[in-house]
């Protein structure tokens, strides 16, 4: 039987454009259908326009350090929220036309609704057509997980966050992870204040522990406040607008807004998945082998619905893997060992490989190196930071299985370092590499 595609995908995020835009330069005749906008949870809502968040938010320190280093800043220093949101979202809409104008380069059709899975080979959009494919490949994403409490709809997620029509005075941001650290370290640059409740005492949960002890104390020592042990019991809406939190262990707190950041979960409802045989796990993620298939054999899955890394390079790695191996004539897997990862706090912090700790159980005889400094300018600065850098080597071969750090331009630094640790490099090749002065990096090959 002919069908209308080749491939169908559903969703054009990263994964989705990836997988599309290279099948179809290989050959294939594709459609991808959007629902919302191009480009997907990291350009449109996620880790794009709070990159840039990060960089507005940036400012405020960089204004305050200024005069030590000569320049007088007129005080006080205004900042507007709308100018920023709005050149942010400006700057959104540009990536989101380029991503487009990529897939239509490559002659990747695209259909902007919703579709859903109605068998192995078909699927019907919103409007009620059915489409047939030889191969759909779902790349839809995952949406914020809201935990089940009263009030829930009082308070946000990160879609809503950069679309504020102002800056709460007060912000309570749910959970421990990646958003909560991240919007925490945004909200309070920008003046707001910062209370951080995570149910359970750990914060950035697979990071090294002494690198979020740092982060915890530096935000701290800032002003933002941290509750532990503080799972939401329910949210009251006054009539002056001001939001009530309650949580376990602790008195009510009154804010302005309540930012939900507790996970992420695979946008599986509503997709006609079972109609093909496709089966989900208990999060609800697709169950795919190492060539993302699913398992029904025309029906292919990557990016954050698999739940494997919810990282956007992974989530492009799957898709031209996808693309190469059945399109390409070039059977490819996605190789997920030692994976860098930063969060974008303030400071941010980053890590590639083991933790001490996970290295101290799967190894055995571990040697560890770091590095506590604080960073030149932070001292000209009067700025009481202190950065820490950690290398985690095996005891038996000396090599490097993990860094970990927490500082100025951590990820930047990072991504040079996990190239070393990918590829099995020791401590002694890190001593041998002479030290670039003055830097932050040089610290990695003066380990001792
Ligand atoms: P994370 O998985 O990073 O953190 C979730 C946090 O919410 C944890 O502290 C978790 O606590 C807590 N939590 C989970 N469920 C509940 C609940 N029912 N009630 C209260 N707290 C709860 O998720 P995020 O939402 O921050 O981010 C989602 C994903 O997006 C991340 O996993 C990451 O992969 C990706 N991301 C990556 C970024 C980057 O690369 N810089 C930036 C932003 C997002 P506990 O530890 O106890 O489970």
């Amino acid at each position: 039987m002919p069908y209308d595609y080749d491939l169908f995908t559903i969703g054009a995020g990263s994964g989705g454009t990836r997988a599309s835009r290279v099948a179809a330069a290989h050959g294939a005749r594709v459609a991808v259908a959007e629902e919302y906008r191009v480009g997907g949870t990291c350009v449109i809502r996620g880790c794009v326009p709070k990159k840039l968040l990060v960089y507005g938010a940036h400012f405020a320190e960089d204004l305050r350090d200024a005069r030590h280093f000569g320049w007088d800043v007129p005080a006080p220093c205004s900042f507007s929220w709308a100018r920023l949101r709005d050149n942010v979202m400006r700057e959104v809409d540009r990536i989101n036309g380029a991503y487009t104008q990529t897939l239509r380069n490559n002659g990747v059709e695209i259909i902007e609704q919703r579709a859903v899975v109605t068998g192995p080979h078909t699927v019907r959009l919103a409007d009620g057509t059915e489409k047939t494919a030889e191969r759909i490949l779902v790349a839809v994403g995952a949406h914020s997980a809201i935990p089940e409490c009263e009030g829930h709809e009082h308070g946000i997620t990160s879609n809503e966050v950069f679309h504020l029509p102002e800056l709460p005075r007060r912000i309570l941001i749910a959970g421990g992870g990646y958003i909560a650290n991240e919007f925490a370290g945004i909200f309070h640059q920008f003046g707001t204040h910062v209370i951080l409740a995570n149910r359970s005492q750990e914060l950035l949960r697979g990071y090294d522990a002494q690198i979020r002890d740092r982060l915890l104390q530096i935000s701290t020592m800032k002003g933002i406040d941290f509750r532990f042990d503080a799972a939401f019991r329910g949210i009251d809406k006054g009539a002056d607008g001001c939001l009530t939190v309650h949580l376990t262990g602790q008195e009510p707190v009154v804010v302005d807004q309540v930012l939900f950041a507790t996970g992420r979960r695979p946008n599986v409802a509503g997709l006609g998945l079972e109609s093909a045989g496709v089966e989900v796990d208990d999060l609800g993620a697709i169950k795919v082998d190492a060539h993302n298939a699913s398992t029904c054999p025309s029906i292919y899955a990557i990016g954050d619905v698999t739940n494997r890394v919810q990282l956007t390079p992974v989530a492009i790695r799957e898709g031209q893997a996808f693309a190469d191996s059945v399109y390409g004539g070039r059977p490819t897997t996605v190789d997920y060992d030692c994976i860098p990862s930063a969060v974008f706090s303030h400071p941010p912090l980053a890590g590639v490989g083991m933790t001490e700790a996970e290295a101290r159980e799967k190894l055995g005889s571990v040697r560890v190196y770091s590095s506590d400094f604080r960073p030149m300018k932070n001292v000209l600065a009067g700025r009481n930071e202190r950065a820490l850098y950690k290398m985690v080597c095996d005891g038996m071969t000396d090599r490097v299985v993990g860094i970990h750090m927490i500082g100025p331009d951590a990820p930047e630094i990072l991504q040079a370092a996990a190239v070393a640790v990918k590829a099995g490099l020791t401590k002694a090749d890190f001593d041998a590499t002479v030290a670039l002065h003055p830097s932050m990096a040089e610290e990695l090959v003066l380990l001792r």
